[in-house]
């Protein structure tokens, strides 16, 4: 029997009455040994996360601000858990230790962790698991990065000795010993290294939804679930907006080959999305698997008279960004035009900057910088196959009387990237979805 390894997101954990479903899901299948939980998300719409609240502590401390009153509101979150469920246990302690160390400055990440430190707490009480804090199997490297091997290593010897365990998301140690957090959805990363580390058949990672659907359910009503997703369309559906699964939580289980089902935590009994490898299976009739979008793209169009006939005038361009430290997304470009595409927060401050040094680099006839670009990505192993999908989704656009502003396939025919005004965004996410769904 495989090991399978189950991530909790917030919103699956966000009460007792949650709690009680994630209990049973985990104890319906004793090869679920291996439990990942985020801090308690919204219970209904208006609410606020618990890492939220976390953050906003660590503000108030900054701001000099009082945070007895609204820490009682954390300290409850997880006190009516515990209630409801009946639990023998004082978390009082723990409370008063969190509150303290926020107060003496403790740190952002480390204020924001405790959601998923005590929430695994209270689960690993209520499961009757062992409880492996992060901070002793999750290792950063002095610059930050996430120091896989050493994880790998120490992750996989402390799992051997627990037949049933918890292990909060979302954080790890710094070798000072200072905790840090992935970044935001972060659990799903904890996820993946312990599914690696326990050598797992399979990480399920039990969400609000039945699955990663076609396209985002906040803004299309009701999207059909994809069947089985590939790790590189995954890549390209959660970089571009598709946020159910953190963009980098694949890394760990993908050289390993762990498959990844995304499953709902209120419909148990639905399939959910697989996750695999490769496939040479694709649905014929949708042939599209999915579509995202994500707003908040900049161009930067650079025009020259006899552009193309000067040898390294792209490099100079690319080297003025490499200064900056400024990555780009994508490089359309005519025979006296060049545009770069790239995310606008990273040149908020220094627009000037980057304007003069292309401008010093290579004397261009003109410059400019648009902001409003959205981007959406149209990914599908199955488009290579069939004929005119490209077509398809343009015809689709202009049909809705959007402006298409970019386009970039990639040479593995695996995505189609358009560019539109940001407020179009939802509107061109609609019409490609309906085009492709009947
Ligand atoms: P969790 O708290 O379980 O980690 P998240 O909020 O991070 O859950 O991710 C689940 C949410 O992602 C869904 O409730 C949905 O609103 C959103 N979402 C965006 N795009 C998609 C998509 N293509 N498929 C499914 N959910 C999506
Ligand atoms: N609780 C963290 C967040 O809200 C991590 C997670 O949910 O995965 O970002
Ligand atoms: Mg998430």
């Amino acid at each position: 029997m495989g090991i399978k390894v189950v991530k909790f997101g917030g919103s699956s954990l966000a009460d007792a009455e949650h709690f009680r479903r994630v209990a049973a899901i985990v104890k319906a299948d004793p090869d679920r040994r291996f439990v990942v939980p985020s801090a308690p998300g919204k219970r209904f719409s208006e609410d606020t996360k618990v890492t939220d609240m976390l953050y906003r502590c660590y503000e108030m401390v900054r701001n000099r601000e009082d945070i007895t009153e609204y820490f009682k509101k954390i300290a409850k979150r997880y006190n009516d858990i515990i209630k409801d469920l009946g639990l023998n246990f004082d978390i009082s302690g723990e409370l008063d230790y969190v509150r303290d160390a926020i107060l003496h400055h403790s740190g952002r990440d480390f204020a924001a962790s405790r959601g998923e430190y005590l929430n695994s707490l209270i689960l690993a009480k209520y499961l009757g698991f062992d409880f492996i804090d992060a901070e002793s199997v999750i290792f950063f490297r002095e610059n930050g990065t996430f120091d896989e091997e050493k994880t790998n290593e120490e992750m996989a010897t402390e799992l051997k000795a627990h037949k049933y365990a918890v292990i909060p998301g979302f954080y790890g140690v710094m070798p000072n010993g200072t905790i840090k957090t992935f970044s935001r959805g972060g659990s799903d990363i904890t996820g993946s290294i312990v599914a690696r580390a326990a050598n797992a058949e399979l990480y399920e990672n039990w969400t609000d939804v039945s699955g990663f659907l076609m396209t985002d359910p906040r803004i299309v009503k009701d999207p059909k679930p994809i069947n089985t997703l590939t790790y590189s369309e995954l890549r390209e559906l959660s970089y571009m907006g598709a946020t159910v699964l953190h963009e980098e939580a694949i890394f760990p289980v993908r050289y390993a080959g762990i498959p990844i089902n995304i499953r709902n935590t209120n419909a148990p009994e639905d399939a959910g999305t697989m996750i695999v490898s490769s496939t040479n299976e694709y649905d014929k009739e949708r042939i599209i698997t999915g579509v995202a979008g994500k707003k908040g793209f900049s161009v930067i169009t650079i025009e020259k008279d006899m552009m193309n006939a000067e040898i390294g005038f792209c490099r100079k361009v690319l080297e003025v960004l490499e200064e900056n430290n400024i990555s780009f997304e994508h490089m359309p470009s005519g025979v006296d035009t060049m545009s770069l595409v790239l995310a606008t927060s990273t040149i908020e401050d220094r627009r000037e900057r980057l304007v003069n040094s292309i401008n010093r680099a290579v004397r261009p006839d003109n410059i400019s910088i648009e902001d409003g670009l959205a981007l959406l990505a149209v990914v599908g192993r199955g488009m290579v196959k069939a004929k005119g999908t490209a077509a398809r989704v343009f015809d689709a656009i202009s049909n809705a009387g959007i402006n298409i502003r970019m386009i970039d396939q990639g040479s593995s025919e695996l995505n189609i990237i358009v560019g539109v005004e940001e407020t179009d965004l939802n509107h061109a996410l609609a019409a490609i979805y309906n085009e492709f769904v009947k």
